[in-house]
């Protein structure tokens, strides 16, 4: 049976990992949707490769290119923020979000909408969203299915199990590039070390929150969203192989735990075959090989992001999706060269604590947020 499919941020690490596990299997998906923020040649090529119905690049100065790309092929081409959104609303039976940041929000919440089925990468778009996401999926019947690593694995072991039996949901968390580095070394840690993921090889901006643990701080926060056990029953445990990838400890003392390669096709596929399973091709799991598996408490001196995280997530309304904000804005300042690796945390703290709004009711209050939380922490970083 075929499926149609959209990919959200097709160009990007997540997005094209999903494409080859499509090529595995081309007749079992037929491609509607193709997106990327500016690669035009590169997103065309993909629309043709994949004989997509429409492709779109949100940054609408790449418009004329997409199309001079695309010329004297039927695929239809589009740009523009509003058209993402757009795009989102067409019929598909599976959306995948995989663009990095809040930009993403809008497609989410669009395909939401159309009640049918949403693999997430995007988790910036439901820290974000909080409750008006969650809100939406109840309200719609859209089944939401967790990409992001740790949330497939905690949805895997939830399986046949009650939300009241739990007792604790772990998220592993790698500890990223400088997970051993001084207060001093992390003081001057450039791009390119930041960057240097260990075991995943993934976009930019998720590589610096891995090194930073915004990215578990973010993850604390979508899965109190997706698995509601309560946050005091979500804890976080560093695991440097990466091997499991989280777990659930259920009250008679049994921890079911999901294990597999670090290799993102392996979520991607679970939620593109759900409740089935697929092939991906990934090599099968060598625990010989690997030895041992290891268990550390976050360092949350060295690393602030998940006390940030937890304290964002206790206060709810807006603060999430102020953390998640002011975050974009110090990472891309961080990648930019203008500030240090240290001052991104800060700066999140900072916008916290100067800027408080009230909880967002909808869609395009979170947006608000988003964009008054963007200026607040940009203006921070000017005047530093
Ligand atoms: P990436 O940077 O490799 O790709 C991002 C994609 O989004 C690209 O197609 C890009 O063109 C598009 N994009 C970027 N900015 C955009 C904008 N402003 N508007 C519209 N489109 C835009 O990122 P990635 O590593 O694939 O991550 C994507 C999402 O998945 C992130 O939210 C990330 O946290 C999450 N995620 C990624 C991984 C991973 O292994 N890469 C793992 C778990 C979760
Ligand atoms: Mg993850």
């Amino acid at each position: 049976m075929t499926r149609s499919l959209s990919i959200f941020g097709a160009t990007g690490s997540v997005g094209s990992s999903t494409l080859d596990l499509v090529r595995r299997d081309r007749d079992a998906w037929d491609v509607k949707v193709l997106t990327a923020n500016s690669s035009a040649a590169e997103l065309a090529a993909l629309a043709q490769e994949f004989g997509a119905e429409l492709a779109v690049v949100a940054d609408e100065a790449h418009l004329p290119a997409l199309r001079d790309a695309l010329s004297g092929s039927s695929i239809e081409a589009a740009g523009g923020r509003d058209a993402l959104c757009e795009a989102a609303t067409r019929p598909a039976d599976m959306s995948v979000a995989a663009i990095v940041g809040c930009a993403g929000l809008g497609p989410v919440m669009a395909a939401i909408e159309q009640g049918s089925s949403v693999a997430l990468a995007n988790k910036e778009a439901l820290v974000s969203a909080g409750e008006v996401m969650t809100a939406a999926v109840e309200r719609t019947g859209a089944t939401l299915l967790p990409v992001d690593s740790e949330h497939n694995a905690i949805f895997q072991c939830l399986q046949g199990g009650a939300v009241e039996d739990v007792r604790w949901i772990t998220l592993t968390a790698s500890g990223g590039p400088l997970r051993t580095w001084s207060p001093a070394e992390l003081a001057k840690a450039t791009p390119q070390q930041a960057i240097a993921h260990p075991n995943w090889d993934m976009g930019a901006k998720i590589s610096v929150d891995s090194a930073t643990m915004f990215n578990k701080g973010l993850e604390l926060i979508e899965a109190h969203h997706l698995f509601p056990v309560g946050l005091d029953r979500i804890r976080i445990v560093v695991h440097p192989q990466s091997v499991i990838h989280s777990m659930v400890e259920y009250r008679d003392g049994s921890t079911l735990a999901q294990l597999g390669p670090s290799d993102m096709k392996v979520p991607i596929a679970s939620c593109l075959a759900w409740p089935e399973r697929m092939e991906t091709g990934c090599e099968p799991l060598d625990l010989p090989a690997i030895g041992s598996l290891t268990f550390e408490h976050p360092d949350e001196q060295r690393f602030p992001a998940t006390r940030l995280a937890r304290e964002a997530a206790e206060a709810g309304g807006a603060a999430p999706g102020v953390l998640n904000a002011a975050n974009e804005v110090a990472v891309a300042a961080f990648l930019d060269g203008k500030i240090g690796f240290t001052r991104i945390a800060v700066l999140v703290e900072d916008a916290l604590n100067r800027f408080a709004p009230p909880a967002p009711r909808s869609l395009a209050e979170v947006l608000c947020v988003d964009e008054e939380a963007r200026a607040v922490a940009a203006s921070m970083i000017e005047t530093a």
